[in-house]
């Protein structure tokens, strides 16, 4: 599985890495960024938390 964010619908909040700082990090640039091309199973609730936490749903996990 994979985490991809819309960087055109992200506000850079942060919700994203304080709810799974080990998949998401908000970049320099002010912008999320996934911190892996894959997420293990051991990581999927910790991806959906972020997708979650997200309030522009710029988080998908496919
Ligand atoms: Fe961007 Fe969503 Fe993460 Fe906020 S929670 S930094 S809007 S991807």
């Amino acid at each position: 599985m994979q985490a991809r964010i819309d960087r055109a619908k992200c506000i850079g909040c942060g919700n994203c890495e304080d709810a799974c700082p080990e998949l998401f990090r908000v970049a320099d640039d002010g912008y999320a960024l996934p911190r892996t091309e894959h997420i293990e199973p051991e990581q999927l609730g910790c991806a959906r938390d972020a997708e979650l936490s997200c309030p522009t749903e710029a988080i998908t996990l496919e």
